[in-house]
């Protein structure tokens, strides 16, 4: 195993970390870097030592130190996938390492997005639209949208830009689709933005790529929860978690570039 991947694990974990204070903050509109961590269940602020990335949650058994209430296994959880993604990403591709970095930067938003998702059915604009600005900066670093040696320097923002709309564009008519279909909103306002988000990382290709594999998921858990009882056809499910995921899908580049298209 390489040294530099698990270099990019630590600090995966401690991006988790502070992932962590995003997905509970951001939805409360509190500031994300102000005051330092403070105890989920009793509000004490926690000292450095207890707040070491997945091991003071083993070492403290699941316990704050503070009050000994239970801390969700939620919390070394994100930080636990974001030492992996970090990990992976690094190593496909850290031969570009600037863009190594802002990949793991645009997965830990994702990863992010769907947990809030997941609690509050909202995708804070400053995420989504934060990720396809950043997608846009970083477009000319970015081997989604390489030009090749004879290719101009305006090229890459194109692509970008452009997976970007029409990442929008394609979700606007989802949504729009679902709404006339179901009679309710379906996917939302958010989710579009969140596909523009992938789109400006990925390229046009990419949000489409993430919308037939996040219907997939989505599909699946759906079904699962009407087979297992859990649900009534009528409950919503949020649907940011599943396009998050098949954005992170997107950023290892498993499925041949463009697929289904080439
Ligand atoms: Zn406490």
């Amino acid at each position: 195993m390489d040294l530099s991947a698990l270099v990019a694990c630590l600090f995966g974990s401690l991006y988790g970390s502070f992932l962590n204070v995003v997905i509970w903050r951001l939805p409360r509109e509190e500031s994300v870097v102000t005051p330092r961590s403070r105890c989920p269940r009793c509000g004490k602020p926690i000292a450095w030592r207890d707040n070491l990335p997945v091991l003071s949650w083993i070492l403290l058994r699941g316990r704050g130190r503070c009050c000994r209430k239970p801390i969700s296994v939620r919390y070394p959880f994100v930080e636990a996938a974001a030492a992996l993604l970090a990990g992976g990403l690094w190593l496909k591709w850290g031969e570009t390492p600037v863009f190594a970095g802002a990949s793991i930067a645009a997965c830990g938003v994702l990863l992010a997005v769907a947990l809030i998702d997941w609690d509050t059915f909202l995708i804070p604009d400053e995420l989504s639209i934060g990720l396809a600005l950043v997608g846009l900066l970083f477009s000319p670093l970015n081997p989604y949208f390489d030009a090749g040696p004879f290719g101009g320097w305006w090229q890459a923002p194109w692509w970008s830009m452009r997976g970007a709309l029409l990442g929008f564009g394609l979700g606007w008519a989802v949504a729009a689709g679902g709404e006339a279909m179901f009679k309710k909103e379906a996917f939302g306002g958010g989710d579009v933005k969140l596909l523009a988000g992938i789109g400006a990382w990925t390229g046009v290709t990419g949000a489409f790529d993430a919308l037939m594999l996040g219907s997939l998921l989505g599909s699946v858990y759906g079904l699962w929860l009407l087979r297992a009882g859990k649900a009534r056809r009528s409950d919503a499910i949020p649907f940011g978690p599943f396009l998050a995921a098949g954005g992170v899908f997107n950023f290892f580049q498993l499925l041949p570039l463009g697929w289904p298209f080439n």
